[in-house]
This record gives C-alpha cells, structure tokens and sequence, in this order.
C-alpha cells in the first residue's frame, strides 16, 4: 500500500475514501478535513474563544490538539465526575496534555463542588448513572463557557457516535433530538453558547491512529457505566454494515444533513425563559438540572469550592 499523495509506504488506509497515506500526509488529512468542518458550518474564526471538553479520551484530545496545532489558543475544560479510577486516570491524562502544550485547562470536580459524584447522583436519583451524567454535562459545559466569556464549545463527537445518535433518533423517531443534531449548534438565546462538532466527518478508528501516529497518550478504556449502552449497540450495527460497504455511515449521516435536515428547519422553535433558580434558560418554571440539584443537595453535604484553573 503507497500513499496517494507520495507514494511513500503507507501508514493509514482508508477504506471508505479509497485511499491510503504516510504518516505525514495522514495528519495533514484529519487536520484538513477539520479545517473544512470549521468553516462548512461556520463553527468558528480566531477571534474566538473556543473551549474544548475533555474527557482525556482520543476524541477530545485529538480535537484540542489540532485547535491548537492550527492556531487556535483553544483552552480545556475536564468535569471530574468521580467514577473511580476511570476519572483518576481521566484526569491525569488529561493535565499531563495541557501540561506538555501549556494549555490552559480549566477543571470542574462534581463531588466538591455539588456534592455529588455521577455514582452517587445515580444511587439517589435512582436513575441510571449516564442520565444523570448527561444533564450535568450539557448544563456545565454551556454554564463554565458563559461565565468564562467563552464564544464557542467544541466537542470531540466523531463521524461514528453521529452515526449512532441519528440511528437511535431514527429508530425512535424523536422528531426534536433530529431538529437539533447538528455540526454546530447557533447561541439561540443569550444564556446559550454555540455548541460545535469539528470532528463529525472522521471516524472512531481514524482518531484513535491520529492520536497513535502523533503519541498522544489517552485513556483507552471506556467509561465502566457505559456497557451495555444503547449507543454501543447502534455503533456495532453500523460497524457490521460499514464493513460490507465502506463509506455507508458517511452517506447515512450526510444525507441526513444534505436531505433531512433542511425540511425539519421549519418546524416552530421551542420558546425559552429563564429558570428561577439560576436564570438557564428552560421550557418550564425551573430547569432540569436545578430540579436534579434539589433532589440531591437534600440528601449530600452542601457544595464548596470554586473550579480550578490551570495553564
Ligand atoms: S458512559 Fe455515562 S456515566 Fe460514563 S461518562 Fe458517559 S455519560 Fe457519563
Ligand atoms: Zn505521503
Ligand atoms: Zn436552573
């Protein structure tokens, strides 16, 4: 196998664009199909301040490190989430990357902060850990980037987990979780901040040799809650179809984007006011995540500190 654009040995091959490349070219390819992402959709320009959620997986290192690779003086934002030593070592990953580039990375800890970690929020809610997980998430990422003047959140979701989220939306036919699956995501009301995907196009598999070929070490494991998610089950479907025919996830996900999508615009936006506990905007009264708050400060210490920044 020979690089298309050197004809060098090869170090990738890309079924589904029929292709291969060296190590060199395979970079510049992931960051160029970034690069089209950013302004296809009109993500965002480098007058902006752009803030990357951390896992401390390849994703969203891969992510933070072609924002600042291409210019962009992206900082990190890491949620310690306090599941065991998966979070540990979500952690530590994620310092020793900002540590190496000088990057500021700003961390949010659940437990000292709101009283919680993921598990015990899930022993209380009595709701499985990833529910739970995912509101703190949605709410804390757009909270920290308005507080901290950020323009713009950018997440390292890749062509495989739009693939799967569209599969499940479809299946279900959950006509506004489709309305809103987008690349990027517009502020539509001021307590809201854009929200971006400038991976969408690349795969799993292609981040993971992204992150091998430029040694960026991540937590390799997945989360423990996530076994046995429905997420993994669609991502295997979609697998097992891609292997027979390449290129197949990229149509379904694009297609969605080029015919679905447009006739789903006009349908009427849900209208926003602000939560009376925190201001968010809501659909009702208060908000999910001050309504989950409630339930769980009744029954944990009060919260303390303030998030740390580093870098
Ligand atoms: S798998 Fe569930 S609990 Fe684990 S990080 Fe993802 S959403 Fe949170
Ligand atoms: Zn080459
Ligand atoms: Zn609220």
């Amino acid at each position: 196998m020979r690089c298309l654009k050197c004809r060098q040995k090869a170090a990738v091959e890309l079924r589904r664009h029929n292709s291969a490349f060296c190590s060199p070219h395979y970079l510049d390819f992931v960051a160029t199909q970034m690069a089209r992402n950013v302004k296809r959709h009109r993500m965002f320009g480098p007058q902006d301040r752009v803030l990357v959620a951390v896992s401390g997986g390849k994703d969203s290192l891969a992510l933070w490190d072609l924002l600042l690779e291409a210019g962009y003086p992206a900082s990190g934002l890491h949620l310690r989430l306090g599941i065991g030593d998966y979070s540990l070592r979500s952690a530590q990953t994620t310092r020793a990357f900002a540590d190496d580039r000088g990057a500021q990375l700003i961390e949010f800890d659940l437990e000292s902060e709101m009283g919680f970690t993921v598990p015990k929020l899930s022993n209380i809610l009595k709701r499985p850990p990833c529910s739970g997980c995912g509101l703190n998430k949605r709410y804390l990422f757009n909270k920290i980037a308005l507080d901290r003047g950020f323009d713009v959140v950018a997440t390292g979701h890749n062509l495989d987990d739009e693939a799967a989220t569209l599969m499940g939306n479809v299946l279900h036919w959950q006509t506004d979780p489709l309305r809103r699956q987008s690349p990027a995501l517009a502020a539509s009301h001021p307590g809201l901040v854009k929200k971006v995907k400038p991976l969408y196009t690349l795969t799993e598999r292609e981040m993971a040799s992204y992150c091998l070929l430029k040694g960026i070490d991540y937590v390799m494991e997945e989360c423990p809650n996530a076994t046995g998610a429905r997420s993994i089950l669609y991502k295997d479907a979609l697998n097992r179809i891609e292997a027979q025919s390449p290129g197949s996830k990229q149509q379904f996900f694009q297609g969605f984007l080029d015919r679905l999508k447009p006739l789903l615009q006009g349908e009427a936006a849900v209208e926003l006011r602000e939560c009376a506990l925190c201001g968010q905007p809501t659909t009702g009264e208060t908000c999910a995540f001050c309504r989950m708050r409630e339930r769980a400060e009744k029954h944990s210490p009060k919260p303390g500190t303030t998030s740390k920044v580093r870098g």
